[in-house]
């Protein structure tokens, strides 16, 4: 069955919401028999969690982190570590997201720091790459090969690890997807860390995959699912992107 990530980002804006949310999800869950990863800001981390469990609804979603930090602890101020999040039973991890890389200046140093961090918890790095603007697949899979190399230098081939390719560019929710490229881009990277690892690895797309494009996606065995950001957060985008991942 295809993975469904979704990514609230820095929504919404009370826990009345979140709750909300998280109902809708489960209910369209619950009605196509999927179960959702949903990574939502470590505020409503453990409330959720909580949430979750009082409703009896674990087998029909999993909640995510957004980010860890590659520290296990000590004077980093903000931040929030591996070994926290593992203590309060959460198993996965988004790593390396285009907005934390760009707008926080992650550098892939860092980001292949978090994955070990991650790992060693035994949380399941979800890393995201993708290159900056539209250019030529050979120029993007260069661009993504060495990010790879980078964000991966301390991975160990058994490990979980879910990659998600995303094209910086077609972020936004609203942006214009390029199913063609999405597919084959897919397939370089897969191949590329068969070769490196020896062993399958699941690779999603995430793009402003919304209930206008995923019939596009969805055809094509090699997409392992999506990444879901801004639709995440629609109830009826929400009904509609479970109703079609099979
Ligand atoms: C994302 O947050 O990773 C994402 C793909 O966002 P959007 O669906 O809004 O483009």
């Amino acid at each position: 069955m295809k993975k469904i990530i979704f990514n609230w980002k820095e929504n919404p804006n009370t826990l009345k919401e979140a709750k909300k949310i998280i109902l809708d999800i489960v209910s369209s869950a619950k009605k196509y028999n999927h179960s959702v990863i949903t990574a939502v800001p470590f505020v409503y981390l453990s409330l959720l969690s909580e949430f979750i469990k009082e409703k009896g609804i674990t087998k029909l979603i999993e909640l995510s982190a957004q980010n860890l930090c590659y520290q296990d602890g000590g004077a980093y101020t903000g931040e929030v570590s591996s070994k926290m999040l593992k203590d309060i039973g959460i198993k996965y991890s988004i790593i390396g997201h285009s907005e934390r890389r760009y707008i926080f200046s992650e550098t892939n140093e860092q980001i292949s720091l978090k994955i070990e961090k991650s790992t060693l918890s035994k949380i399941v790095p979800i890393l995201c790459v993708g290159e900056l603007q539209k250019t030529s697949l050979e120029n993007a899979f260069d661009f993504i090969k060495k990010q790879i190399s980078e964000n991966l230098s301390g991975y160990q081939s058994n490990d979980s690890l879910i990659v998600a390719y995303e094209p910086v560019w077609a972020i936004g929710g609203d942006k214009t997807v390029d199913v063609e490229l999405a597919v084959e881009m897919i397939k370089r990277i897969k191949s590329f860390l068969v070769k490196k690892y020896d062993r399958k690895i699941e690779v999603l797309y995430g793009g402003s995959v919304n209930s206008k494009n995923i019939d596009e996606f969805i055809k094509f065995p090699e997409i392992n699912g999506f990444l879901v950001g801004s639709a995440s957060l629609i109830k009826k985008e929400i009904d509609y992107i479970i109703k079609k991942v099979k």
